[in-house]
């Protein structure tokens, strides 16, 4: 309730907040008379069940005001009008009764031009007095954040403002086993599109999501959900997630600079990509036997066959530069990757090159598009990954990690990711021993 009524009080002369705080005093003395308590704080919760922003509560005032024999009483009406499309702000103005003059007086004091943009569904509140002047004008940015044009006591212009509201976190929990695939699991955990694709990005660097994922894998995450006075506004940050994949568990938490680490303190981001084509676009999602597309045997050979739409983007593992970007009867439409020292990555029988010979790239960097070209029979990427020289399997060889957290930083945030993932475990308890019930 405290809200409404302040705006109220801000509007009026300051004469006036003088006699009010003396009301108030008043009042307060009189709400609290020890006779009184029991219904007075019964009358108070009303009060703030009731009162809403934005609606018009001038009596109260109006009355306390009369019974002093205020010359002048100050009746103030809040207009909330909706922007429609094809409005100007001179017609709605003109709609509303005001005169092309006041306009001019608001849009002066307005220095950034906020109304001129305002769009439809958009809404405009104005406060006005019985004499028509406009004390206030209200026009919400976003969420939590609202343009204000208040009438000045001396004269007839118009100070600009901006009020900030606080968004408030809460966090949410949610976790699934998965039975079909990751996506599936991750809308029956109640996660949003995004949600699941930041998920999947975050232990993208350990687990590769096109391939890796098994019946029974698990997750659990921790997450924000935004409020702005009590109303749901949307979901926020992953706070903390774990990861269980073919039986090995990974643990992510989010740190105050945005980076994701282990609850030890090591970045999540590792120096290459576990796959070179998003999941998403990958078919064979669930096939722990994949056969050669070409000898038909159960592949040990050099590479990790993705089997995807000709056309899917391909990114580059990680930062390198091109050693190789040709074609030949075997491979194909064919680049090599070198990266430092140490590796090589191939991708192997694309429809399309985008890269040059000699070119440096950046990790994620499109280079090129999944085909069927050179000896394959259906469109898929063959991928290579060498460790100096010898064909290494990239889920499992263990690959170099970006830094860890600075050792000043490293004991807080390990104390922070202790608590969370203890979170996590609760929760995942809880949620059990619901579901054996
Ligand atoms: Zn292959």
């Amino acid at each position: 309730m405290v809200k409404p009524m302040k705006n109220v009080v801000r509007m009026l002369p300051r004469r006036h907040k003088i006699t009010i705080s003396g009301i108030t005093a008043l009042l307060l003395i009189l709400l609290f008379w020890p006779s009184e308590r029991a219904s007075a704080s019964r009358n108070h919760e009303q009060a703030e069940t009731m009162l809403e922003l934005g609606k018009r509560y001038p009596l109260p005032l109006t009355l306390a005001l009369n019974e002093l024999d205020e010359p002048t009483q100050q009746d103030i009406d809040w207009v909330d009008y909706e922007i429609q499309p094809g409005d100007s702000l001179a017609r709605i103005f003109s709609s509303l009764g005001f005169s092309a003059q006041q306009l001019y007086r608001l849009t002066k004091a307005d220095k950034d031009n906020l109304l001129r943009r305002v769009h439809p569904g958009d809404s405009i509140q104005i406060a006005k007095d019985a004499n028509n002047h406009i004390i206030e004008l209200r026009y919400a940015l976003n969420d939590t954040d609202t343009f204000v044009l208040r009438s000045q006591e001396s004269d007839n212009d118009y100070i600009a403002s901006r009020e900030t509201k606080e968004f408030e976190s809460r966090l949410e929990f949610a976790q699934a086993s998965i039975t079909s695939n990751f996506w599936n699991a991750g809308v029956e955990a109640g996660l949003t599109q995004s949600q699941i694709m930041n998920l999947a990005e975050l232990f993208g660097w350990d687990i590769d999501f096109a391939l890796d994922i098994r019946q029974g894998d698990h997750f659990a995450v921790l997450f924000e959900q935004k409020f702005v006075d009590g109303e749901y506004v949307g979901t926020g940050n992953i706070v903390a997630a774990e990861f269980v994949n073919q039986r090995e568990t990974f643990r992510a938490v989010r740190h105050e600079n945005g980076n994701y680490y282990t609850p030890a303190g090591k970045n999540m981001r590792k120096s290459f990509l576990r796959a070179p084509v998003h999941f998403t676009r990958v078919s064979s999602s669930f096939n722990p036997r994949r056969l050669h597309p070409v000898t038909g045997r159960v592949a040990p050979h050099n590479g990790i066959d993705y089997a995807a739409a000709t056309g899917t983007p391909v990114m580059a593992a990680g930062d390198g530069r091109v050693i190789a970007s040709a074609y030949n009867n075997l491979n194909g439409h064919y680049i090599f990757i070198q990266h430092g020292e140490r590796y090589v990555t191939k991708y192997l029988h694309l429809s399309r090159r985008h890269v040059n010979n000699g070119e440096r790239i950046r990790q994620g960097q499109i280079i090129g598009r999944v085909g069927a070209t050179g000896r394959v029979t259906g469109a898929h990427l063959h991928y290579e990954f060498l460790v100096d020289g010898t064909h290494r399997n990239p889920r499992t060889v263990n690959l170099p990690q970006s830094e860890s957290l600075p050792a000043d930083e490293l004991k807080p945030f390990t104390a922070i990711a202790e608590q969370k993932m203890a979170m996590i475990a609760s929760r995942q308890r809880i949620f059990l021993a619901f579901n054996n019930d």
